[in-house]
């Protein structure tokens, strides 16, 4: 059954914005009386629609169940700026596979600083990105994406983190161990982009508390990188 996300939750009827009614009612075509799941941020809620207007859908709610898509675990994954189409994939990605948050940051070697107009571009891209694949997989708790971050924002975010796992390209630590002691805690991941990371850019990140480590002896791409340790971090941690 088509899910969307309901804007208005009452006692036993839900509204959805214009843009999501405009999508119910003339993209995928629904008229009164279809059935629909309408994601409320926490629950599933199985409805009917009663008013088809395309400026404001009406549904009544015939019965609500627990997601169970939602994330179970705080997971953040910091991206450095890579080519955007690398940036988007592993921000879908992330959400699918239960990110809490994604977010871009600069390092010395991105290849493109985004100026403030394509911060804001870029920024309205991953939260369309993230609201698509959040319906796409079936979870209501939308992951949060921001505008690109500085690096000195980046250190101070990692000191406020319970357990951050820094993948350096030239670390020799294991993740087999990284995740002991991360049940029930805030997980930073973070990922360089093509270019990687200067050694002194890897000294600050640890020095912050990160822990560096490697993802095994072949150095991966950027979004491949993003993708696997995101994996692993909701594979360990059961999310
Ligand atoms: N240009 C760099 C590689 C950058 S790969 C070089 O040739 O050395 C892009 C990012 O993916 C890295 O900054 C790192 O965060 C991650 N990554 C890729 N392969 C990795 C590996 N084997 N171990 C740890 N991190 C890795």
């Amino acid at each position: 059954m088509k899910r969307f996300f309901a804007e208005q939750t009452e006692e036993n009827f839900v509204l959805f914005s214009k843009e999501e009614s405009n999508h119910i009612v003339r993209v995928i075509r629904m008229r009164e009386g279809d059935e629909l799941i309408a994601a409320d941020g926490k629950f599933d809620l199985h409805c009917r629609i009663t008013e088809a207007d395309p400026m404001c859908v009406r549904a009544e709610i015939l019965s609500r169940t627990e997601n169970r898509a939602n994330p179970k675990a705080d997971i953040t994954l910091y991206m450095a700026c890579s080519k955007s189409d690398k940036l988007e994939l592993a921000a879908q990605k992330a959400c699918e596979l239960g990110a809490s948050a994604f977010v871009p940051f600069i390092s010395k070697r991105c290849v493109k600083v985004p100026d403030a107009k394509s911060a804001e571009k870029l920024a309205g891209r991953l939260d369309r990105i993230a609201f698509e694949a959040l319906k796409q997989c079936g979870r209501n708790i939308p992951m949060h994406t921001e505008k690109p971050i500085s690096f000195r924002e980046l250190l101070s975010r990692i000191s406020e983190t319970d357990l951050v796992l820094f993948a350096y390209e030239a670390a020799e630590e294991s993740l087999r161990e990284a995740f002991t002691e991360a049940k029930g805690k805030k997980i930073a991941l973070i990922v360089g982009c093509e270019g990687g990371f200067e050694e002194k850019e890897a000294e600050e990140i640890v020095a912050a508390g990160a822990k560096q480590v490697s993802l095994g002896s072949r150095i991966l791409r950027a979004e491949t990188a993003a993708i696997a340790l995101m994996a692993v971090a909701s594979y360990e941690l059961g999310n």
